[in-house]
């Protein structure tokens, strides 16, 4: 019964929820794709053991996971360029090795250095509150709540089944948040490098300008209606405008500069967007 064909886009999020975030299995969400789906694709992509603890791990390509690290590879470029030689590896295999042999660094060791000591019953008390609090609160914020990280969250919301779907998971409060700081962020940069951009332009046509007043005869200028600065009549400094007539076509340049020009589309661009979007926030 095979399914649908996996997408690039569904196999990078296996490989990174696998690889880079070192999910189990069971934390892995690809959204529309069964947990059997799911471990097929990993096994098609060598991304799990499939025959686990079959192959013991040699001195030799123990020394070379030293001598990697050393070199300053992660075990995804181990398993990319085969440097492990026979038996293969996958990725999962020298990840999890590397992992025991306490070569990774970073965020997971870190973790696992600050493992939650759980103390007599506070497990329990725990589970009740995922209990009443899973359709609510996300596992990155329970976890903050509680000290753990959100695997762990998520780890023990599966085995007592009460994880929340990645769908339901982005509609909660905390997601929304933090998907409306996103873009906020976005916005911010995009405004930043526009600005940037201008500011680079407008210092392009003042150089540009003199050069011309230095190098040209008889220049006609034009001051611009917004800026009110006065700009060589050309091209680079005025857009220019075509009407038909009757006997053809008249072009004049327009009464702005271009500088103002591109500013007066791009206010008018986000009118244009905030009130298709206004009625929602
Ligand atoms: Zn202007």
């Amino acid at each position: 019964m095979p399914g649908k064909r996996w997408t690039s886009t569904e196999k990078d999020a296996l490989q990174a929820q696998i690889v880079q975030e070192q999910r189990s299995l069971d934390e892995v969400t690809i959204p529309g794709r069964t947990p059997y789906a799911i471990r097929s694709q990993a096994a098609r992509m060598n991304l799990i053991e499939q025959r686990p603890g079959r192959m013991k791990w040699s001195p030799d390509q123990m020394k070379l996971m030293k001598q990697y690290k050393k070199e300053g590879l992660t075990p995804l470029h181990v398993f990319e360029f085969s440097l492990l030689g026979e038996p293969y590896r996958s990725v999962w295999a020298i990840t999890k090795k590397w992992g025991r042999m306490k070569l990774a660094d970073g965020k997971r060791s870190r973790s696992m250095r600050n493992k939650k000591q759980w103390q007599p019953g506070e497990k329990k008390t725990f589970v009740q509150f995922l209990k009443k609090q899973s359709r609510r609160m996300t596992p990155e914020e329970i976890g903050k709540q509680w000290g753990l990280a959100r695997s762990t969250v998520s780890r023990i919301q599966s085995q007592f089944g009460l994880k929340a779907t990645r769908d339901e998971v982005l509609l909660m409060k905390y997601s929304l948040a933090k998907q409306e700081r996103a873009r906020r962020r976005i916005r911010r940069d995009n405004i930043r490098h526009w600005e940037d951009r201008r500011q680079q332009r407008e210092a392009e046509m003042l150089a540009s300008a003199s050069e011309l007043r230095r190098t040209t005869k008889r220049l006609d200028e034009r001051v611009c209606e917004d800026c009110q600065r006065s700009w060589p009549k050309r091209r680079e400094f005025f857009h220019i405008n075509e009407k038909k007539i009757s006997i053809g076509t008249s072009r004049y340049f327009k009464r702005r500069c271009v500088l103002c020009e591109n500013t007066r589309r791009r206010l008018h661009d986000q009118k244009r967007k905030r009130g298709k979007s206004g009625k929602r926030d």
